[in-house]
């Protein structure tokens, strides 16, 4: 291995893409973000979270992994839905090696066997990795593997707990050993392709998420509208929640603006931590009809939480 004073350059490197596919909440982005080590995909315990497709990528000697993180593969119904599952092939086809989540616990459920039977259908060969591994008893779990193995489209099966890391090193490094050669596709510090503008509003999202529940507005977008890095090493992000009616922002809101301030509170300390200094966020929320493209017709509407 060649080396400058920085960066460690090897002779022969080696890159995978690595599509992270599973039906919601098998814990695909727990999964990347302790692989990757830093947060950069939502990771949230209701369904249906991660809209984009995010890039998170390490290095493990001399090969770079980019892991991409799908929307949940699932049986298409609504419009928006259709568009994510073909979102989710398509990073699924791209990629060097496909990885198959299954949550241990609810084993080959609904959801699971109608993407084995979509793999099977499409001549796609992949791995499986049996998720949660702490949640459930090692019976279980052979059982799973067993008839995992019977389906006859997986070259390996794993068994790692995302959250507690257990055999994550190990397939990690399966993956490392068996990436293709070939130049690494982005800097080894970067940990992820996503502007930490974006990454800050996918914050902001998960904890609108986390606080609103089912009143949630399906059609709520953040946006980070403007980032200016201070003398004093601090961040100034001011953000807009858009909003489809009044009604919603009034949810979003919340008595007295008790809501907002909780939401904002908690996403800039995530920030705070992932950014490493301090962070002052404003949150707006505006309201973005579907047919009016000018959301300055709708005035600003918002609280400063560290004026
Ligand atoms: P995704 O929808 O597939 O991206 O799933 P997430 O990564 O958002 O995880 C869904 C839920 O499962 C979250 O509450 C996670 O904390 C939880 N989870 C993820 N991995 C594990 C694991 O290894 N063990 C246990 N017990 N829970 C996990
Ligand atoms: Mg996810």
């Amino acid at each position: 291995m060649m080396t400058t004073d920085e960066t460690p350059i090897p002779e022969n490197p080696k890159a995978a893409f690595v599509a992270v596919i599973g039906a919601p909440n098998t814990g695909k982005s727990t999964l990347i973000n302790r692989a990757v080590g830093t947060k950069v995909s939502i990771v949230s315990p209701k369904v249906q979270t991660t809209r984009t497709r995010v890039l998170g990528i390490m290095m493990q000697g001399d090969s770079q992994l980019i892991f991409v993180d799908t929307p949940g593969i699932f049986q298409p119904s609504k419009r928006l839905d259709r568009a994510m599952v073909a979102a989710a092939w398509s990073g699924a086809e791209d990629a060097d090696n496909l990885l198959l989540l299954i949550d241990a616990g609810r084993g080959i459920d609904g959801n699971t066997g109608r993407i084995i039977d979509a793999l099977i259908e499409r001549g796609v060969r992949c791995d499986a990795v049996i998720n949660k591994t702490d949640s459930v008893r090692k019976p279980q779990l052979l059982e799973l593997a067993a008839a995992l193995s019977e389906k006859g489209i997986f070259d390996q099966i794993y068994m790692i707990s995302a959250l507690t890391g257990e055999g994550v090193d190990d397939l990690i490094q399966a993956l490392a050993d068996g990436a293709p050669k070939g130049p690494w596709m982005f800097p080894p510090d970067q940990a992820s392709d996503m502007p930490e503008r974006n990454l800050a509003a996918e914050i902001t999202r998960e904890q609108l998420f986390r606080q609103l529940h089912q009143e949630l507005p399906y059609a709520l977008t953040v946006e980070t509208e403007s980032w200016e890095e201070r003398a004093d090493g601090s961040i100034a992000v001011a953000q807009i929640i858009f909003v489809e009616r009044e009604s919603q922002r009034a949810i979003v809101l919340g008595k007295g603006g008790q809501r907002i301030r909780t939401i904002g509170t908690a996403s800039r300390l995530e920030l705070s931590e992932i950014l490493e200094c301090k962070v002052h966020l404003n949150l707006f929320v505006k309201v973005r009809e579907k047919w009016g493209d000018d959301p300055e017709r709708y005035g600003l509407w918002g609280l400063d939480f560290n004026a």
